[in-house]
C-alpha cells in the first residue's frame, strides 16, 4: 500500500479552440474544482488553451514546474486536432503507445453499436508509456495518470463533460481518496436569504475576529449571498456558531443547496403539497420546482395565468378586484394563491404578478415590481418587491423570491 502525500497545489489546462472562442462554456475548471476543493486540495490555476500542440506542450510544462498535480483535458479523440496525446508527450519525455485493455475496450465500444472504428478511432486507445490507465465508462479514451519525478502527477482526461464526470466517479475521485492526504481543510457554504454581502461582511469583520488561515469569500445571489469559509475544520466551525446565531432566522442552509431543493424536502417530509399560479414569470417557479428529482412528490401542478381573463375564469380572481386593483396587486396576488391552491386541491398555493418589463411600467406600478402570493388552508397573503434589472433579471428574482416566500412559510 502507497502512503498517502500532501498536495499543496493543482492546476487544471482545459484544451480547445471551441473555448476561446465562445462556442463552448468551459466546465471542466468549474467541476474539477469543487471536487479538489471537497479532497483539500487548492486548485491555484486554469489555463486555457486552443488545440495547439505547442502551445499544449508549454502549458503542460510550465504547470509542472508550478505544482505537483496538473490535469490537461480535452483533445483526446480521434480528430486532427486532438493532440494532446503527442503534447504532453513531448513536455514529458514519455513515449505514445499501445495499451491492451484500452484497445480491448474500443474494440468492444464498436463492436456494441455494430461498427469497426477507422484507423483515426483506433489512436483514441494509445496512452502515455507507464501512464495509469482508467478505462472510459461512457467513451472511448481513456483516462490517464502518469507519475513524474519528484512525486507529481499529470492527468489526461477527456472532454466531453459526460466522459469526465464518469471517469471522476469512476478513476479520479477514488484515487484522491487512496492517494492523497487530506489537508486539514474544511469548507463551509451558507446561503443567507434577504441580506446583502457587504453588510454580512462588515457584521463578520465587526464581530468576530477571523483566523488568518481561514479564507472568506462572499458571492452575490438575488435576494441572498453565499458565504464561504475554507480552513482548518475547528477555526471555520467557530465562524459557523457565528453564522448559525447571528442569521438564524435566514440561514436558508450549510451546503450552499438551492431554495427549491430545501423546499422540496420539507413539504415532503410533512406530506404537503403544492401549486403554483404565475403571470410575469409565466411557469419558471414551477420549472425550478420540479428541476429537483422527485419533486412529483410534492409538486402538484401550475396555471400559467398571463392574461387577465385566466387570471379570473381558472383561478377565481374577482374580476371587480382585479379592475380596482389592477392585475399587479397585493389583492390579485392573494386571489392567485388561493385560487390555485382550491383549483389544484393542495396544501400550498404559491403565486407571482409583476411587471417584468421593459415596457408597461406606470409610476404606481414600474417594472420590476411583483407581489408574491401564499395561500394554505387557513390564510392567504402577499408580499410586495421592487428590483432592479432587465427582463431576465426581474424574472429571476421573481421567481427566487417566490420560492423563498415558500421557504420562510414551511421552515
Ligand atoms: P472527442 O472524442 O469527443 O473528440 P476529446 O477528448 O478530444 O473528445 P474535445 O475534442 O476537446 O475532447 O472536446 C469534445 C467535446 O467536449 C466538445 O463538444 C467540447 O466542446 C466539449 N468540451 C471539451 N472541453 C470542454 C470544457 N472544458 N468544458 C466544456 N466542454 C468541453
Ligand atoms: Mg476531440
Amino acid at each position: 500500500m502507497r502512503t498517502k502525500r500532501r498536495i499543496a497545489g493543482s492546476e487544471v489546462i482545459a484544451t480547445g479552440a471551441e473555448l476561446l472562442q465562445g462556442r463552448t462554456l468551459n466546465r471542466h475548471g468549474y467541476t474539477l474544482g469543487a471536487l479538489l476543493v471537497g479532497a483539500g486540495i487548492p486548485l491555484l490555476r486554469e489555463t486555457v488553451v486552443p488545440d495547439d500542440i505547442e502551445q499544449i506542450r508549454e502549458a503542460v510544462a510550465a504547470a509542472l514546474k508550478r505544482v505537483e498535480l496538473v490535469f490537461v483535458t480535452g483533445g483526446l479523440g480521434p480528430t486532427e486536432d486532438d493532440v494532446t496525446r503527442e503534447a504532453v508527450a513531448l513536455a514529458t519525455g514519455r513515449a505514445v503507445v499501445s495499451h491492451a485493455e484500452a484497445d480491448a475496450h474500443l474494440q468492444a465500444y464498436f463492436a456494441r453499436i455494430n461498427r469497426e472504428p477507422t484507423a483515426a478511432q483506433c489512436q483514441q486507445a494509445r496512452v502515455l508509456a507507464g501512464a495509469e490507465v482508467f478505462m472510459n465508462p461512457v467513451g472511448i479514451a481513456p483516462g490517464q495518470c502518469l507519475t513524474l519525478e519528484g512525486g507529481r502527477s499529470l492527468w489526461l482526461l477527456p472532454g466531453p463533460p459526460r466522459e469526465l464526470n464518469g471517469l471522476i466517479e469512476t478513476a479520479l475521485a477514488p484515487w484522491l481518496s487512496e492517494q492523497v492526504e487530506r489537508a486539514d481543510m474544511h469548507q463551509r457554504v451558507f446561503r443567507i436569504l434577504g441580506h446583502s454581502e457587504s453588510r454580512v461582511q462588515e457584521r463578520l469583520r465587526t464581530e468576530t475576529e477571523i483566523p488568518a488561515e481561514v479564507a472568506v469569500a462572499y458571492c452575490a445571489r438575488p435576494g441572498s449571498v453565499e458565504l464561504r469559509f475554507h480552513g482548518p475544520e475547528a477555526a471555520v466551525d467557530l465562524l459557523t456558531e457565528w453564522v448559525r446565531e447571528r442569521y438564524a432566522e435566514d440561514l436558508l442552509n450549510e451546503t450552499g443547496e438551492a431554495v427549491e431543493a430545501v423546499v422540496g424536502r420539507l413539504l415532503l417530509e410533512r406530506g404537503e403539497t403544492l401549486a403554483t399560479a404565475e403571470s410575469c414569470t409565466a411557469g419558471g417557479i414551477a420549472e425550478r420546482v420540479t428541476d429537483v428529482p422527485g419533486s412529483s412528490g410534492y409538486f402538484v401542478g401550475g396555471v400559467v395565468a398571463y392574461a387577465n381573463g385566466v387570471k379570473v375564469r381558472e383561478l377565481g380572481v374577482d374580476a371587480a378586484v382585479l379592475e380596482r386593483e389592477g392585475a399587479v396587486s397585493e389583492a390579485v396576488a392573494q386571489q392567485m394563491a388561493a385560487g390555485v391552491r382550491a383549483r389544484l386541491k393542495t396544501t400550498w398555493g404559491l403565486s407571482i404578478t409583476g411587471v417584468a418589463g421593459p415596457g408597461g411600467g406606470t409610476p404606481e406600478k414600474p417594472v420590476g415590481l411583483f407581489y408574491v402570493g401564499l395561500a394554505n388552508a387557513e390564510r392567504a397573503c402577499a408580499t410586495r418587491f421592487q428590483v432592479n434589472g432587465d427582463r431576465q433579471q426581474i424574472r429571476d428574482h421573481g421567481i427566487q423570491r417566490a420560492l423563498e416566500v415558500l421557504w420562510h412559510s414551511i421552515r
